[in-house]
């Protein structure tokens, strides 16, 4: 392996993954929801495959996605995008965010992402030959210091990564951090790369502001999102980017390198999702509230300090009460064995682990009898 990708080894998703599979465990680690997306979206897909759309698609994605994500991000943002110019398809938002990094991102340049850093900024900047900085959300709430902010940006810095709701701590920018961000970008002449795969997983009456519809933003910001997490059908990897028809063109050079184009029948199956009724969207977000409170409690009375969450469907636990002795990535390593459930040790999102050891992940995007057993049995712990 070349240098700069020493250190990438496993993902820390499939090694838990692989351990829960292994013991029969309840897989709360890997973010993948275990129940079904909308029929509709599911059919489309099939009647694609029946009506015989089994051959490459266009590369930038079929227009009828490209067509149903501009108005997607029209209806529900005010974004005005050109459906053939400032939309394209991506294999998940994973490749969306390695090829727009590897189009934008010089060698040298230093690229300044929230920590904790979900993995795959990482490993992407590293195959770009970019220095990544990680500016640190603090706990409880993950909230974001503009002058930490403004510390990591130096005349090397060329892109920011944000992403919100976030991942791994379920927090969801505030108005005035998103203002901070894009009072720094605008300032120092920043490409923001964000990152909105949870963007209808927001709780408690938030809503999610893309950052591009900030003053000045839309034109240095690329918005990626996902089908994966909205839809359910995570194994799909469709995923877009969308933004200035300029950085689009920079980013097919590299998208069309690395997969060229992406499975047309589940292309048709995202355009059916995007195009539901506008209350089935916020139904699956208040779905995913109440999988929340059902896990927040059961942690909380299985003696974890359990942080907040605003979207997503992660959820931050403090272990230290639980008195164990070790770090969060032993306890994780142990749990599918101790007790049946595995979860995510959050210390690898951080530049220095070791000030994360106490922090633990948990999916909740599984059916509510299913975190009930999850809960029941992590009581077992205390
Ligand atoms: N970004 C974030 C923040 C994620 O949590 C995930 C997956 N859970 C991705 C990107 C990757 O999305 P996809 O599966 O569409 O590639
Ligand atoms: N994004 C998912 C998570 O955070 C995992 C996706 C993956 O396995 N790469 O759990």
């Amino acid at each position: 392996l070349i240098e700069r990708l020493r250190g990438f080894s496993t993902t820390i998703f499939s090694e838990m993954s692989q351990l829960a599979v292994k013991h029969g465990a309840i897989n709360l680690g890997q973010g993948f929801p275990d129940f079904p997306g909308p029929g509709e979206v599911l059919d489309a897909a099939v009647d694609a495959i029946r009506a015989g759309h089994n051959q490459y698609p266009p590369g930038h994605g079929i227009p009828e996605l490209r067509h149903a994500i501009a108005e997607h991000q029209r209806s529900w943002y005010g974004l005005d995008l050109d459906p053939l110019r400032e939309v394209m398809v991506s294999a998940g938002a994973t490749e969306a965010m390695s090829a727009a990094i590897l189009a934008l991102c010089e060698v040298g340049d230093e690229v300044v992402a929230l920590e904790p850093t979900y993995d795959c900024y990482a490993g992407a900047v590293a195959m770009a030959g970019g220095v990544l900085k990680q500016v640190r959300l603090h706990e409880p709430a993950y909230s974001l210091d503009k002058a930490e902010l403004a510390a990591a940006i130096n005349p090397r810095t060329r892109l920011l990564i944000i992403n919100s709701p976030h991942n791994p701590t379920g927090h969801v920018l505030t108005a005035d951090e998103l203002q901070a961000i894009a009072d720094l970008a605008i300032a120092h002449d920043l490409i923001v790369l964000t990152d909105e795969v949870y963007e209808h997983m927001v709780f408690d009456d938030r809503c999610h502001t893309p950052l591009a519809t900030l003053p000045g933003m839309f034109e240095r910001t690329v918005t990626i999102s996902s089908a994966g997490k909205t839809f359910s059908v995570t194994g799909w990897k469709i995923g877009w980017l969308s933004g200035p028809a300029a950085f689009m063109d920079a980013i097919h050079v590299t998208k069309q390198n690395m997969t060229y184009a992406n499975g047309t029948p589940s292309q048709h199956g995202v355009v059916a999702g995007l195009s539901l009724p506008r209350e089935r969207l916020v139904e699956i977000g208040t779905g995913y509230q109440r999988l929340r409170d059902i896990l927040g409690n059961g942690l909380t009375d299985a003696g974890f300090d359990v942080h907040p969450v605003g979207g997503t469907f992660f959820m931050m636990a403090d272990i230290t009460p639980l008195g164990f002795d070790g770090d969060g990535y032993e306890f994780c390593r142990r749990l599918p064995e101790r007790c049946g459930v595995a979860a995510i040790p959050a210390q690898v999102f951080y530049a220095d682990p070791a000030s994360a050891s106490h922090l633990v992940r948990f999916c909740f995007g599984k059916r509510s009898d299913v975190l009930e057993e999850a809960a029941q049995r992590l009581r077992e712990l205390a």
